[in-house]
């Protein structure tokens, strides 16, 4: 995202374009950082080759989950409706791994027959339950138990997974357990440990500590592990102030613990792959002024991107076309819909803006479209994937008789 002669561009088109052909809200996504992402992430891991499973949930766009397919990806999934998008994508069963509290019968009998690398249990009554109708269909089936590590990932407490308070992962005590039960079974072959401790991840030492946790605890087991998956988490920064996390620090403690351990790593990285590519164009309705400050009442709102009113996060706020006038009043930036925690952001000396201006909404591309919903029966966002200048449809835009 740059500004050429006064305009925002991605990659080679012009905001103000987009919106003029394609009408508004609408999300874009920029091939070229979805392509440096990932080459990225590579590159980070390189020395041991991880398996990296692509999070489906951060954003379900089938032919964007096909274009990561293609940079040799995979998929972890957590419903029985993101195995089937990640399959429609073309991604290989060898290389996905489906995570999740709650899979029901029907998802753990299909994810079976689909014969995919991993379902990864985290419960006791999970893995009784795949037991159960991996004896019936006479297969073997490949698993995994997610372990509980009791480690604060230090980031939102919504997004935080691993402290013993969450509902995810066994405890140790119940992972011993485990391994004792799939020893007895003849139809489950433990495979992998695996461990999520959070999203939006900057701080490189609760990877660290997690690390440290796993590593005692298989040195408990004896158990050899043919995989050892970390989840994903990986932040990224969404404000100029925002620390980044460190790379090649993770990456030192991953080595570090690969020493005693032979296995092979997983990653199940969302947001690090699609935060940043993608971009929300949105229009302004109306700017209802008021004492203290002016509402800038955009035609985007939280059905279509969620997170601020989710989490209370911000993104970044541009405006389609750069000038130099500031205003003096403070801007709330809010959507048309009847809550009030429909708002994105409040700025100060946010350039001037004027009605039917347009504004774009940053690093969008993870849990942006994916948590989007149809409150009020608005219709989803058009979505679009840009490759320097050329355009493609990813998604048509909702129409009001596709909800009636
Ligand atoms: C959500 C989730 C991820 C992806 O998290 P990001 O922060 O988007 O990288 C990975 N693994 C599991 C089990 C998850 O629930």
């Amino acid at each position: 995202m740059k500004y050429i002669n006064k305009k925002l561009t991605i990659e080679r088109v012009s905001v103000q374009n987009i919106a003029n052909k394609y009408g508004t809200p609408t999300y874009c996504y920029s091939y070229k950082k979805l392509n440096n992402n990932i080459n990225n992430f590579k590159k980070s891991f390189r020395s041991f080759a991880p398996l990296i499973c692509f999070a489906v949930k951060s954003n379900t766009n089938v032919d964007l989950i096909r274009e990561i397919k293609k940079f040799g990806l995979g998929a972890d999934v957590v419903s029985i409706g993101e195995l089937m998008m990640a399959l429609k994508a073309g991604i290989s069963p060898k290389k996905i791994v489906f995570s999740g509290v709650g899979k029901t019968s029907n998802e753990i009998s299909y994810a079976i027959d689909k014969k995919i690398l991993l379902i990864n249990a985290e419960s006791k009554s999970e893995i009784i339950e795949i037991h159960r109708i991996a004896k019936l269909k006479k297969k073997g089936v490949q698993i995994g138990i997610r372990l509980n590590p009791n480690t604060d990932a230090k980031t939102l407490s919504q997004i935080s997974t691993g402290k013993k308070e969450n509902k995810f992962g066994v405890n140790e005590k119940t992972f011993f357990e485990l391994i004792n039960y799939c020893k007895n079974s003849n139809y489950l072959e433990l495979k992998c440990l695996s461990v999520h401790i959070g999203s939006q991840i900057l701080d490189h030492k609760p990877y660290e500590k997690m690390l440290n946790v796993i590593d005692r605890i298989i040195k408990k087991t004896n158990y050899q592990f043919e995989f050892i998956d970390l989840g994903g988490g990986m932040g990224i920064s969404y404000n100029d102030n925002d620390k980044k996390l460190d790379y090649k620090k993770y990456n030192l403690a991953i080595k570090k613990f690969l020493k005693n351990h032979k296995s092979k790593i997983i990653f199940e990285p969302g947001r690090s792959i699609v935060g940043n590519t993608g971009t929300l164009i949105s229009k302004i309705i109306y700017i209802k002024k008021s004492e203290r400050k002016n509402f800038i009442i955009l035609d985007a709102a939280m059905n279509d991107l969620l997170r601020p009113a989710l989490y209370g996060t911000t993104h970044k706020m541009l405006p389609s076309i750069k000038t130099n006038k500031k205003s003096k009043k403070v801007y709330e930036f809010v959507g048309p819909i009847c809550e009030s925690t429909d708002k994105f952001t409040t700025l100060k000396n946010f350039q001037e803006l004027k009605e039917k201006d347009l504004v774009a909404m940053c690093d969008v591309g993870a849990y942006g479209m994916s948590l989007s919903s149809n409150y009020n029966v608005r219709p989803k966002p058009v979505e679009l994937l840009i490759k320097g200048s050329k355009i493609k449809i990813i998604r048509k835009r909702q129409k009001h008789k596709d909800l009636m």
